[in-house]
C-alpha cells in the first residue's frame, strides 16, 4: 500500500490482474492437454443409499484433477474457468464418457444402479448436447434412465428457451434429471412446473443447520413433502452424522448422500461397494456405519 504515485499503484494492480487472467489461461491449456492425456483427470464416485433399506439410489460422479504441478484440485478450483472457456463442451464430453464407462462396468456386473453426472449451466446452452448424451450411450450400452443429470436451480431459473428445449429433448430420451442444491436458487418454484424432473437434492447448507434452526428444518421438511406430491425422489446431500440420518429419517426424506455412509471412492472400488450393498439390503440388514 504505497500510495506515492498513484500511476505505480494502477500499473502494480493492473499486472496482478493480468498475473491472474495469465494463470487461467494457463491452467486452460493446461487442461486441454489433461484431455488429451487422458491421465489427470479422474472421477470420485459417491454413493446415496435409501434410508430404510441401505440400497443405494445412485452414484454421483465427482470430478477431481490430479495436476502435475499443482497437485489434487478439487471442481471448485478449476471448474469456473473451464466454464467460460470454449474447452467446456470437450470438458463435458469427457466427463459423461468417464461417467458412463464407470457405470457400464458396474451394470455388466447385473448392477443396476444410475450414475448422476453435473452439468455445468452454459453446457445445457448446447443444442448438439443431447445428441453427444445418445451416443455416448449407445457407446457404453447404457439404457437412458441410467443416467441422472443433475442440475442447479440457478441453470433452470434463466429461462432461455434453448436451455428448456435441450432438457425436454433430454427427458424425452429417457434421461433422467435432478435438482441440485435445491433451495439455494434466487428462482420461485415456478421452474418444477416448467422443467419436469425425477428428483431434488436439498442443500447439504440445510442439512447441517436441521438441528438447531426450526427454519432449517422446516425447509427439508416442506421439500420432502414437495417431492412427495410431485412424485419424484428426494436425496438429502452432505449426511455427517447418525443425528442428522435419525432426523431426516423423521422429517419423511427417504434417501441421503454424505460423509455418514461413504465419502467419495475411486472407480475401482465402487463396484464392489454396490455389491455389498445390495447384499445387505436383500436381507434387509442396514449396516449401521458402512464406511468412515
Ligand atoms: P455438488 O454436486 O453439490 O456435490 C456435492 C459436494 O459435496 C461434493 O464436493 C462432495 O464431495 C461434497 N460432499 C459429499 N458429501 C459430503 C459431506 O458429508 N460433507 C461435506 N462437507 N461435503 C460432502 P466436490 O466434489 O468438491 O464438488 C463441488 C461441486 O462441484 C459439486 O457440488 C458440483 O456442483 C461441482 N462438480 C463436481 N463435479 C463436477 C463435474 O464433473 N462437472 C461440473 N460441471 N461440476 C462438477
Ligand atoms: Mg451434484
Ligand atoms: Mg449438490
Ligand atoms: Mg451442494
Amino acid at each position: 500500500y504505497q500510495a506515492k504515485e498513484g500511476g505505480g499503484n494502477v500499473a502494480a494492480y493492473d499486472s496482478s490482474r493480468d498475473d491472474a487472467s495469465t494463470d487461467q489461461l494457463a491452467l486452460l491449456a493446461e487442461l486441454r492437454e489433461a484431455l488429451a492425456t487422458d491421465d489427470q483427470l479422474v472421477l470420485a464416485l459417491q454413493p446415496a443409499v435409501d434410508l430404510a433399506t441401505g440400497a443405494p439410489t445412485g452414484v454421483e460422479a465427482l470430478i477431481r484433477w490430479q495436476h502435475p504441478r499443482r497437485g489434487w484440485l478439487g471442481p471448485t478450483d478449476f471448474i469456473r474457468p473451464v466454464e467460460n472457456s470454449e474447452q467446456l463442451g470437450a470438458f463435458t464430453r469427457y466427463v459423461l464418457d468417464k461417467a458412463l464407462g464407470v457405470a457400464a462396468e458396474w451394470s455388466r456386473a447385473g448392477i443396476d444402479v444410475p450414475i448422476s453426472v453435473n452439468l455445468s449451466a452454459r453446457s445445457l446452452l448446447d443444442p448438439r448436447l443431447p445428441g453427444e448424451i445418445g451416443d455416448a450411450l449407445r457407446r457404453h450400452q447404457l439404457p437412458p434412465h441410467r443416467l441422472v443429470l443433475e442440475i442447479t436451480e440457478t441453470v433452470v431459473m434463466s429461462e432461455l428457451e434453448v436451455i428448456d428445449e435441450v432438457l425436454a429433448t433430454l427427458r424425452a430420451m429417457g434421461v433422467q434429471l435432478a435438482v441440485d442444491d435445491f433451495g439455494t436458487g434466487f428462482s420461485s418454484l415456478t421452474f418444477l412446473t416448467r422443467i419436469a424432473v425425477d428428483e431434488l437434492k436439498v442443500d447439504r447448507s440445510f442439512v447441517i443447520r436441521m438441528a438447531d434452526s426450526p427454519e432449517a428444518a422446516a425447509i427439508v421438511r416442506t421439500t420432502v413433502g414437495l417431492a412427495h406430491e410431485l412424485g419424484l425422489r428426494v436425496v438429502a446431500e452432505g449426511v455427517e452424522t447418525a443425528e442428522q440420518r435419525t432426523a431426516l429419517a423423521e422429517l419423511g426424506c427417504t434417501a441421503a448422500q454424505g460423509y455418514h455412509f461413504f465419502k467419495p471412492m475411486p472407480a475401482d472400488k465402487i463396484g464392489a461397494v454396490l455389491g455389498s450393498l445390495l447384499d445387505t439390503a436383500q436381507g434387509n440388514v442396514f449396516p449401521l456405519r458402512a464406511d468412515g
